[in-house]
């Protein structure tokens, strides 16, 4: 298990797929294939209020892209998603993380 998860706050994604297709470029995936994929719930009632959420979702080639960040580069899906509702963080710093983010929030540890 990875030392490191990416924390997603998805109630601030738009569902712009920049994050899909920044990954299939940096990993050479062809059409088909995803490192992050975009999913979409709803719109659907619940207790009375509508909601309709765009959830990415990392896949398994997902590897926090550690290669190309240990030679001090980001990661390309949180480099382009432009709502900025994806980050890379230490395990320790889990808690504190997720703290301050509040609800609808998701975490991918490869
Ligand atoms: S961290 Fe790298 S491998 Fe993982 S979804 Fe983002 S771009 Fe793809
Ligand atoms: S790049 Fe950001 S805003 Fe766009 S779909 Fe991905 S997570 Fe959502």
């Amino acid at each position: 298990m990875s030392n490191e998860a990416m924390v997603i706050d998805y109630k601030y994604c738009t569902g712009c797929h920049a994050c899909e297709i920044s990954c299939q470029n940096e990993k050479g995936l062809k059409d088909g294939e995803w490192g992050m994929k975009l999913t979409e719930h709803g719109p659907k009632k619940l207790n009375g209020k509508w909601f309709w959420d765009y959830v990415p979702v990392p896949s398994k080639i997902c590897d926090l892209c550690v290669d190309r960040r240990a030679e001090g580069k980001v990661a390309p899906c949180t480099l382009h998603c432009l709502a900025q509702c994806m980050q890379i963080v230490a395990i320790e710093d889990l808690p504190a993380t997720l703290a301050d983010m509040g609800e609808e929030v998701a975490v991918f540890i490869p």
